[in-house]
């Protein structure tokens, strides 16, 4: 039966291999087994029902919490030529007929429902009467308390799974943690054994974080780099979101706001402008993003530090779902540390401590100077082996030329301590540098010998050098005052008995380096336009978001291979025989066309310009 779901994998879903796990996973649903499965977005849990609901004679039910998710999947499906249906109350009477019919039939294969809708005794009774070999429960860590997104409904899925005898029970989930996991399993009893566990290492996301100095320059300089791409800017508040977006369009940016505050009209319709690529970025607080299944989101900033490390793998796993390379820009200030802390002490205490501890480790991780990976994947219980990983900032710093910064170090941190170790890194940069500034000649600091023997530098660079003095630790900062001490290693250093190797900046404007991935594929950009154009006017055609007709990776690999026949057609990724049959030819006469005006010739995957 793998056969057959390999065959399914290509034929239908254009696609050449399994990702790890779902062979395995898709083999046990078949000989119905109940399987639990943690994968982090864009992991491909879906496509490990789909295939078993495509081989099963009966029904595959999918229990999702969010009527947007069902209709995308739903679109998505029936555009492969899948029968899938959806029943929920935003449907008119007419088309839930309609598709109570195709279930009657067997003409869906999936069948969508709310979890408030499966345990409705008349969906129970139509439910009887075909043979529901599958029960998929999509967003299983809502069945948790200790999930962040409790759904008390959910609880109710276990008496639904005693209507079904028969069906294999899946709960697909991309919360990790292990308490969750067990809360699953027990809520939904599911047999032991079936577990699977995929790594949450998501290698195509280029994981940078800068020090906040100029945020709305830091943020337009970095989103100058992806003209006519899609990204999502996340903001503390909805007041800066209303700022920041208000900036963003002054500058003839294409952007729209998104935040509880706004009225849920306003809300889906910036989120629909969004997804059809009409819009292409959106400033938001975090209440944007569940929900969204949208592929090729190629960059996540984050304007302002997230709650905790959680929500920010959440927040950033939302970019790069199609597996090409994104970018996520996280600033950081201290301040901000201020601002969650400030929220944190309304909490009552054993809230407060456990956020509190959630926000040290979020701090931890940022001033870390291993590969982000390593510290990232560590929160989640995994040990990420290579530990250098080349697509975060701190790998990429690693190589490039370090400059013994022994001096500057020591002048910094006697400095520091001259001034009693209680002053923050902006007065002890005044100091050094002999500023005048009120501050110092109150504290009578003008009359140190640290004085002025830093005046050299500009305040920038010694920003910069401060900052790499804690994150090699050095000196601590003082999480509530912001006054900064030496650490043993910092007095060893003063003494004269370690070296300092460091960076010292010409500039601290935010660098984005890209660097070139072996294996990164190289493609037309002029065709690539053309190829987008055609897709999103095919999507607006049928009112469908033009990731449901090719994803940005197929047209990637169309633009690099320039395939000219049918065959060549089929062996681009994400092209099934449904698609080939209803978009192929448009494609194809594209693709022959730019290749006859420019003089190119079909490439070949081996031809040096491999994707992964
Ligand atoms: P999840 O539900 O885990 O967030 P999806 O099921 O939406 O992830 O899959 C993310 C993307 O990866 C989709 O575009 C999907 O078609 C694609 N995908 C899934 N499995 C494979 C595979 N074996 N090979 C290539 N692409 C895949
Ligand atoms: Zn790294």
């Amino acid at each position: 039966m793998i056969n057959q779901a390999r065959l399914i994998l290509k034929r239908v879903f254009g696609y050449d291999e399994f990702r790890p796990f779902q062979a395995e996973i898709i083999a046990d649903v078949l000989n119905k087994k109940d399987v639990l499965v943690v994968m982090p977005t864009g992991g491909g849990k879906s496509l490990c029902y789909q295939i078993p609901a495509l081989i099963f004679e009966g029904l595959t039910v999918v229990v999702s919490p969010l009527i947007s998710l069902m209709k995308d999947q739903v679109a998505q499906l029936t555009q492969s030529g899948i029968g899938a249906a959806v029943l929920n109350s935003s449907l008119s009477p007419e088309q839930y007929r309609r598709n109570v019919g195709l279930v009657k039939q067997a003409k869906a294969r999936l069948l969508y429902l709310a979890p408030e809708a499966l345990l409705r005794s008349s969906m129970l009774d139509l439910l009887a009467t075909v043979n529901v070999e599958c029960l998929a429960i999509d967003e299983a860590h809502c069945i948790s308390q200790w999930g962040h997104d409790f759904r008390p409904e959910y609880r109710r899925l276990v008496e639904a799974r005693s209507h079904f005898p028969q069906a294999a029970c899946m709960a697909l989930t991309a919360t990790a943690t292990p308490r969750v996991r067990e809360d699953i399993k027990t809520s939904l009893n599911l047999a032991a054994g079936s577990e699977f566990v995929a790594s949450f290492n998501r290698e195509n996301l280029f994981i940078q974080i800068v020090a906040k100095d100029h945020p709305v320059e830091q943020t337009i300089g970095f989103i100058q780099k992806f003209s006519d791409q899609s990204g999502i800017i996340y903001c503390y508040s909805r007041k800066q979101v209303e700022e920041l977006n208000g900036v963003l369009r002054d500058k003839g940016f294409s952007v729209r706001p998104y935040h509880a505050g706004l009225s849920a009209v306003e809300r889906s319709r910036n989120q629909e402008a969004f997804i059809r690529d009409d819009v292409q970025i959106i400033v938001a607080t975090i209440a944007f993003g569940m929900g969204i299944d949208k592929p090729n989101v190629r960059f996540v900033v984050h304007f302002d530090l997230p709650k905790n490390i959680e929500s920010y793998y959440q927040e950033i796993g939302r970019a790069g779902r199609d597996g090409l390379k994104s970018h996520c820009l996280l600033l950081f200030s201290y301040a901000d540390v201020q601002k969650i802390k400030y929220f944190i002490d309304q909490k009552d205490s054993r809230e407060k401590r456990v956020a509190n501890i959630h926000l040290n480790a979020l701090v931890g991780f940022v001033q870390s100077e291993v590969c982000r990976r390593i510290a990232l994947l560590h929160y989640f219980g995994e040990n990420y082996g290579s530990g250098k990983c080349n697509m975060c900032d701190n790998c990429l710093a690693r190589e490039k030329e370090q400059l013994d910064i022994t001096v500057h170090a020591q002048k910094f941190l006697s400095c520091v301590r001259r001034t009693g170790e209680r002053f923050g890194g902006n007065h002890i940069i005044d100091v050094l540098r002999g500023s005048r500034a009120k501050k110092v000649l109150q504290f009578g600091h003008h009359k140190l010998s640290t004085y002025g023997i830093g005046a050299d530098y500009s305040k920038k660079q010694w920003q910069q050098l401060a900052r790499q003095f804690l994150n090699k630790g050095l000196m601590s900062q003082d999480m509530e005052f912001g006054g900064l001490k030496l650490t043993p290693k910092g007095w060893e250093v003063l003494r004269g008995d370690m070296p300092v190797g460091g960076q010292l900046e010409q500039e601290a404007a935010p660098r984005v380096n890209t660097p070139a991935k072996a294996g990164e594929l190289n493609c037309d950009g002029r065709l690539f336009e053309i190829l987008r154009k055609k897709r999103k006017q095919l999507a607006d055609d049928s009112g469908v978001p033009p990731y449901v007709i090719f994803s940005d990776k197929t047209l990637v690999e169309m633009a690099a291979y320039f395939p000219q026949s049918t065959e060549g057609l089929m062996d681009i990724y994400g092209i099934g025989a449904v698609k080939l049959d209803r978009f192929g030819a448009l494609f194809l006469d594209i693709i022959r066309r730019y290749c006859r005006e420019n003089n190119i010739s079909q490439r070949s995957r081996g031809s040096g310009n491999n994707p992964k």
